[in-house]
């Protein structure tokens, strides 16, 4: 086996032309590559905005917030970068400049800075480079992979940019390289694709002291090898590293396109490492096969408050599609508002489904609609799968249907309601600061023996990522328990509830945490596999 590395290496990955082509996917797949040789590898994010994380930004603005182990609230890429990697990323693993400014400022106050002003060269850079350092140091990995947000030419990145320059300076050229993905626009008239736009952001670039090793092309169309050519020699790198990657509707296939394009030895080379293994595709390859055979489809109703922006349940997706592919069927998604259930429409498109999801989710709006779906899935045995805010209203559904408590709520939508069935945490109520306050992260769970969590799970203890305030109100257990609802997951000392399920139904089961962070491709979640494997049951009736 190959030493390890003397010093880190890094991959810098940024953006050019327009946002949203993929550059966290390539990132992703780039990082599996290099597992794949042996190496072990970190990603981290680097974020431009101000806010300190995106816990506090509406779906609207940032998509999903994806929670890590150690209770991080991040950007949905490092979604990616996990499902991909398969590893367990921290909370150094997603930088924004709003934390780069606190801990600088802090220091300021703090007099650390004594008699000097405070710049943005050397004094958030040098923040910017202590914490790139930091993931290879707790991760303990040989290669970092950076993503920068935004595109180059954004005044909000230049910072992080002018880092990484700083750092292609002082660990050498050898022990880093730049990825610059981009976008090639197709020009329907001609039916050409054109390279102009990205000529322009790598001159952007290079402008800021950048050269890019690699050039990710990004398009809709196949491009052909003169615009390679091209590419390769207006923007100054050799042919091999022109790596096109048309648009594919298999996310999963993306790893073996880059393979295939011969980037991961390119990117060793230039790294000065040798491979440690031989990739072994097999099971990525069969994912894939998976993927493109036609298969039955199963309808899943998703009844949610932010489904117009798909990214808003981004992992969710995901784990609906792994469970899907695991059990041989395609999961055909219907977005449902669930406001518009509030006002009598969209019924059908539930009423078609084989199962209902709700996920999670805060604030009053649409609350009712969810409530409505859930008892629509209790009294028609159509299997539920709520995920934190779905399991809290699969609870306060069956406390005033079941139960018969009129008004029953969670006290997040009505202070005064006469049954908080669904209550502040203890720990929360001192709280005041909105940002990264909440239950955060993992937590243990305990399972009960002979339910359907247990079942699906077959161990007696999981762990899972958790971020919510509210949670199930003690005082009903009870009653809630004499009406035959179980609580199938709870916490280690008892105090928590941490799943519940209907006990006379085919699959009615919520979780206070959020499965879908843990879902693998190939390792599909336990509770999504068994939500979908009822979904299926119910779609043969
Ligand atoms: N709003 C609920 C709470 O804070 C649910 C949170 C969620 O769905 N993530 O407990």
């Amino acid at each position: 086996m190959n030493p390890m590395p003397e010093v880190t290496k890094y991959i810098f990955f940024t953006g050019g032309v327009v946002s949203s082509v993929g550059k966290g996917v390539t990132a992703a797949a780039i990082g599996l590559l290099l597992k794949e040789r042996g190496f072990n590898v970190a990603v981290q994010k680097l974020d431009p905005y101000i806010n300190v994380d995106p816990g506090t930004m509406s779906p609207y603005q940032h998509g999903e917030v994806f929670v890590l182990d150690d209770g991080a609230e991040t950007d949905l890429d490092l979604g990616h970068y996990e499902r991909f990697i398969d590893i367990h990323l921290n909370r150094v693993c997603n930088m924004t400049t709003g934390q780069v400014y606190a801990e600088v400022i802090q220091k300021e106050r703090r007099g650390d800075y004594l008699g000097g002003t405070i710049q943005v060269i050397p004094h958030i850079t040098n923040e910017i480079k202590r914490r790139i350092g930091l993931v290879a140091k707790t991760m303990g990995a040989e290669i970092v992979l950076v993503e920068v947000g935004g595109t180059v030419g954004d005044i909000e990145s230049l910072p992080f940019l002018e880092t990484l320059r700083q750092i292609r300076h002082e660990v050498g050229r050898e022990n880093c390289a730049f990825i610059h993905v981009t976008w090639l626009p197709h020009i329907g008239a001609t039916q050409e694709l054109k390279t102009k736009p990205t000529q322009h952001s790598v001159a952007e670039l290079r402008s800021i002291g950048i050269s890019p090793d690699m050039i990710v092309a990004r398009s809709d169309f196949a491009m052909d090898d003169s615009l390679r050519d091209k590419i390769a020699l207006f923007c100054d790198v050799e042919k091999r590293a022109v790596v096109p990657i048309i648009t594919t509707p298999v996310l999963y296939e993306v790893p073996l396109l880059l393979e295939e394009a011969g980037v991961a030895d390119y990117l060793i080379q230039r790294l000065g490492l040798e491979a440690r293994q031989k990739p072994d595709w097999s099971t990525w390859q069969h994912l894939v096969a998976k993927v493109r055979q036609p298969k039955p489809t199963v309808q899943i109703a998703l009844v949610g408050k932010y489904v117009e922006l798909h990214d808003a349940y981004m992992s969710v997706r995901e784990s609906l599609k792994h469970a899907a592919l695991a059990l041989g069927v395609e999961v055909e998604i219907k977005w449902v508002l669930s406001t518009d259930l509030e006002k009598g429409k969209c019924w059908q498109v539930v009423k078609e489904a084989a199962g209902v999801i709700v996920p999670g989710g805060f604030g009053s709006r649409g609350i009712e609609g969810k409530i409505q779906a859930a008892r629509y899935a209790r009294e028609n045995n159509v299997p539920y799968l709520g995920l934190c805010l779905g399991m809290q209203l699969m609870v306060v559904e069956f406390a005033r249907d079941v139960l018969g408590l009129e008004n029953a709520n969670s006290t997040e939508f009505d202070h005064s309601t006469p049954y908080p069935v669904i209550d502040l945490m203890i720990e929360q109520r001192a709280i005041t600061d909105m940002g990264g306050t909440m239950r955060l992260g993992l937590y243990p769970c305990v399972l009960q023996p002979g339910t359907k969590a247990a079942e699906a799970y077959s161990v007696s203890q999981v762990e899972e990522r958790h971020r919510h305030r509210f949670e199930l109100n003690n005082t009903y257990r009870e009653s809630l328990a004499s009406k035959g609802m179980l609580f199938s997951g709870i916490s280690p000392d008892g105090k928590l509830v941490e799943i519940a399920e209907i006990a006379d139904h085919p699959f009615m089961l919520g979780s206070q945490f959020h499965p879908e962070f843990l879902s693998r491709p190939n390792r599909p979640h336990p509770l999504f596999l068994a939500f979908v494997k009822a979904a299926v049951e119910r779609s043969k009736q």
